[in-house]
């Protein structure tokens, strides 16, 4: 089967978009949708997946999960009305708040990796996990030198004052080698069947498939929650991992 085309890694921004049956099918009694090309984003880089609608000539499909298997997204859910058939011209719509929480969580998550870098702290970005329920970023490193209240306290004024600084977020595509350039830390498996992208927030580039805001100010605040430390498998590393959140409506 042809890879869907995922329109969210061009454009993060497109929340309605028409798309192609291309089948649909039954998998351990749920109903999965295929099409040509999605914006609805899968699950995968720490972050939920989309829900919403499809609507097509002939029925309502409500989106409940969205997964990405060997460069197929399938869209699982339920007809609300009617069907689908192959070739049927559809209208996807993706639940907007949702996608919202999860885009400003997750750039939250970027945002303390950028407040991490300000503070000159040399740590490897490690788990990452954007979910509304109790996100956190985990990192590998050394806390020698700070108490972890105080750290907490500096690295949520970083992360407000980028906040209030402002920047553009851009998209750019590149090989990954190119992204050691513009990078400061490259995973070494990036997802197979996804284009390699770097999101840039202003300056700061990050390897990223994930949806975004458009500027760090959209982000809208930041909390850190608390900085929890557990001893790493090397000799002297530890894992850090600081839980955020970002103010919810
Ligand atoms: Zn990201």
């Amino acid at each position: 089967m042809t890879p869907t085309k995922l329109m969210y890694m061009e454009d993060f921004n497109l929340l309605k978009s028409p798309a192609t049956v291309v089948d649909v099918v039954q998998e351990n009694g749920r109903t999965i949708v295929i099409l040509d090309q999605t914006i609805f984003y899968p699950q995968g880089g720490g972050q939920p997946y989309d829900k919403g609608v499809i609507i097509g000539p002939l029925g309502r499909f409500l989106v409940a999960e969205v997964r990405f298997v060997d460069g197929i997204v399938k869209h699982i859910g339920s007809f609300e009305m009617g069907e689908f058939k192959t070739g049927d011209s559809v209208q996807c719509e993706i639940d907007v708040p949702r996608r919202y929480l999860n885009s400003r969580l997750h750039a939250g998550g970027h945002l303390v990796d950028m407040a991490i870098h300000a503070l000159g702290l040399n740590w490897k970005p490690g788990k990452a996990y954007h979910f509304p329920d109790g996100p956190y970023v985990e990192y590998s490193g050394s806390m020698q030198g700070w108490d972890k209240e105080e750290l907490k306290k500096k690295i949520q004024e970083e992360a407000q004052k980028l906040i209030e600084k402002g920047a553009e977020v851009k998209l750019l595509f590149m090989s990954k080698q190119e992204m050691a350039n513009l990078c400061h830390s490259v995973p070494e498996n990036l997802p197979e069947g996804k284009p390699a992208r770097v999101v840039m927030y202003g300056d700061f580039g990050i390897p990223c498939g994930g949806t975004h805001v458009n500027n760090i100010r959209d982000i809208g605040g930041i909390i850190v929650r608390n900085i929890k430390v557990s001893k790493g498998s090397q000799d002297g590393e530890e894992i850090i991992k600081v839980g955020y959140d970002v103010p919810r409506d």
